[in-house]
């Protein structure tokens, strides 16, 4: 698959948000405000606050240690054969040798397929705290990108990132936690296949549990992938689709139409609502799906871990991408993934993230936070076609001094 469908994706855009507006796309800074007001499940709404604020009071780059490596891409249809403890901890002195190479287990047990009626409660996520466990140490020689989907959108249609509501966040406090990345588009535009595979899954959810609860996705379609990913199936989801065109069992090819945007389920305006599965089909098997979607041309990825000096990853801490390249500074917030008491974000395999930035042109670019009174920076560059890792090891997470934003 792969090549011929990926020369073909064009007009990818990424919406960009500077104290709270999205800047390039205005037509969805109004749309999202309009939206904002809505409490939709599914996108989330406004965009950050004061950042423009606090990156002109940056002060000096304290006890950064990071190690940007950009990492080659692979062709794209060869599959790879073959709530922390609040005690304050002895800093240690901050390592970049990669001589662990572990890997990620999910540890999420199966689960019940029965169909609850309501939502689960909403946990209340630590933020600005590390992990009890810490993440297993890539070995950035080792990476090579698995970017085998592609846009399941056509091509003349933007990817459209709701970059308020990216894997692994609660958009800021609003929502579940979101286990994949949704794309702004019109009711009716074609759905494709990211890749070939089988139809695992095609209708309505109304009865089997594959989100947060039934009917969380109203229709939706999985294709489970012809490639096996670390001996692992991969699976590709579509979720709150209108019409299906392809039935359970059904051969697909990447770019095969498959269903059609839609507000199904919870989701209050149309959009497609995109998963990546690993291992298993199920809602606690997720991973970041832009560590999957191959870039468009010209653009890249970057992938990141924000640790202390043990390796234990920040949760729900904000990271800022700054893009100077043009007259107007334009900033891009995420954050770092939330854990819940059911593991159900999960970091790859191999690059045990916290963080990503997709779909971003090809350039220069700067990655900010601040934890707990120090200020950290560090320079990326993002290539084309390639994904870049970074790493930012923080001095040790202190009690009880927990930064609360916003
Ligand atoms: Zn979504």
């Amino acid at each position: 698959m792969g090549e011929n469908f990926i020369l073909k994706m064009k007009g990818i855009a990424y919406c960009v948000v500077r104290s709270g507006r999205f800047l390039r796309t205005t037509h969805y800074a109004l749309f999202f405000v309009i939206l904002s007001g809505l409490f939709f499940v599914g996108c989330g709404g406004a965009g950050s606050g004061d950042i423009a604020t606090e990156v002109t009071e940056m002060l000096p780059t304290l006890a950064v240690t990071a190690v940007p490596v950009t990492i080659p891409p692979t062709k794209t249809d060869i599959p790879q054969t073959e709530t922390p403890p609040p005690t304050a901890t002895p800093l240690p002195t901050a390592t970049m040798s990669p001589e662990l190479v572990e890997t990620a287990v999910p540890t999420a047990t199966p689960i019940d397929r029965s169909c609850p009626a309501a939502s689960p409660e909403k946990p209340d996520y630590e933020r600005n705290v590390v992990a009890a466990d810490r993440l297993p140490t890539p070995n950035p020689a080792l990476l090579e990108p698995h970017f085998w989907l592609v846009k399941p959108l056509p091509d003349e249609q933007l990817l459209a990132l709701n970059l308020t509501y990216p894997y692994g966040s609660d958009g800021n406090g609003r929502y579940l936690l979101h286990n994949g990345l949704d794309s702004l588009a019109d009711k009716g535009v074609d759905v494709l296949a990211a890749g070939a595979g089988t139809v695992a899954y095609a209708g309505e959810d109304a009865d089997v549990l594959y989100g947060w609860r039934c009917d969380w996705y109203g229709n939706l379609v999985v294709i489970e992938h012809d490639e096996l990913w670390q001996g692992q199936p991969v699976y590709s989801l579509y979720g709150h689709v209108l019409d299906v065109f392809v039935e359970m069992g059904q051969r697909v090819e990447a770019g095969d139409r498959v269903a059609e945007v839609g507000f199904g389920g919870v989701a209050t305006h149309p959009h497609l609502h995109f998963e990546v599965r690993v291992g298993r089909n199920e809602f606690s098997a997720t991973r970041n799906p832009l560590l999957w979607l191959a870039p468009e041309t010209g653009r890249g990825v970057i992938v990141g871990r924000l640790v202390d000096g043990e390796k234990r990853p920040w949760q729900g801490t904000r990271v800022t991408l700054i893009d100077g390249s043009s007259e107007e500074v334009e900033f891009i917030d995420t954050w770092t993934y939330l854990d819940d008491p059911e593991h159900l974000i999960n970091p790859d395999e191999d690059y045990a993230e916290n963080f990503v930035f997709g779909d971003l042109a090809a350039g220069n670019y700067e990655l900010f936070a601040k934890i707990q009174g120090i200020e950290y920076r560090q320079s990326v560059a993002v290539k084309d076609g390639e994904l870049s890792f970074v790493e930012i090891v923080t001095e040790p997470f202190m009690t009880p001094t927990r930064e609360v934003e916003d």
